[in-house]
């Protein structure tokens, strides 16, 4: 029998908060959030920048957290220290912490990662790189794993994060109310019905495989494996 960790505690490094938020204030990992079984909570670098340089034409002090990349190049990176100190206060004394970036060319995350990230560690940071990313510096502080979600280029880590929150979270004990549901334990297929059992659409039917309907659950299985790896 397989045991689920009861609780998971994200911390989000980001310069955009809101965007993760707003995924998090609705459905399922919301629920999630107020039951108590997963918590998150943000860091934003700019937090941590101290305001020095009031810029011409502007009231407020520019908080910065980018610069050009030595060595020339398009684009801005992330300045290591407002970074740092983000990461150092969400990792602060906990021990069974483990520290995400986010960069397209990292490991490849999929299920047994989720599996075996919640299952291991109490608390994860997940630090969300912009334009071209964090000053290399940062890893020679903190021990990180790199981690992508797929071959292509986003404009942040903050998608990456939302997708790692939500996977990570179905691992934990309660957040899908029928334990069932896990679809990566059973034969789930994409092809998937509901009532009515027949509607009708410019004048044509459209019905539900009958075998659905059977209530034979072994030839359902047998349908939705063949389903899942296209031999049917
Ligand atoms: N030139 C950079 C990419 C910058 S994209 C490089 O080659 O690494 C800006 C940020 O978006 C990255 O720092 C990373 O945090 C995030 N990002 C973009 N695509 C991603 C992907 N496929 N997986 C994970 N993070 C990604």
């Amino acid at each position: 029998m397989l045991t689920l960790n009861p609780f998971m505690h994200f911390h989000v490094v980001t310069l955009f908060p809101d965007l993760v938020a707003g995924y998090l204030s609705e459905s399922i990992l919301a629920r999630a959030v107020r039951e108590k079984k997963i918590k998150v909570d943000f860091y934003n670098p700019r937090d941590f920048v101290t305001p020095t340089k009031v810029q011409k034409g502007k009231e407020k002090p520019y908080l910065r957290v980018d610069d050009k990349p030595f060595g020339g190049g398009p684009g801005m990176v992330m300045e290591a220290l407002p970074i740092i100190k983000a990461i150092s206060k969400a990792v602060q004394k906990k021990k069974k912490v483990k520290i995400v970036f986010f960069s397209p060319s990292g490991k490849k995350f999929d299920t047994s990662y989720a599996k075996k990230v919640s299952g291991t560690y109490t608390d994860i940071v997940l630090v969300c790189g912009r334009y071209e990313g964090i000053d290399a510096r940062i890893k020679k502080v903190f021990k990180m794993e790199d981690v992508s979600i797929g071959d292509y280029v986003l404009t942040g880590g903050e998608v990456p994060a939302m997708i790692l929150i939500d996977s990570i979270s179905r691992q934990i004990e309660g957040v899908l109310g029928n334990f069932d549901s896990r679809e990566e334990e059973r034969i789930a297929t994409s092809e998937v019905y509901t009532r009515p059992e027949v509607f009708e659409y410019k004048g044509k039917k459209y019905r539900v495989p009958k075998i659905l309907l059977s209530g034979d659950h072994k030839k359902i299985e047998e349908w939705r494996g063949k389903k899942r790896t296209g031999e049917l």
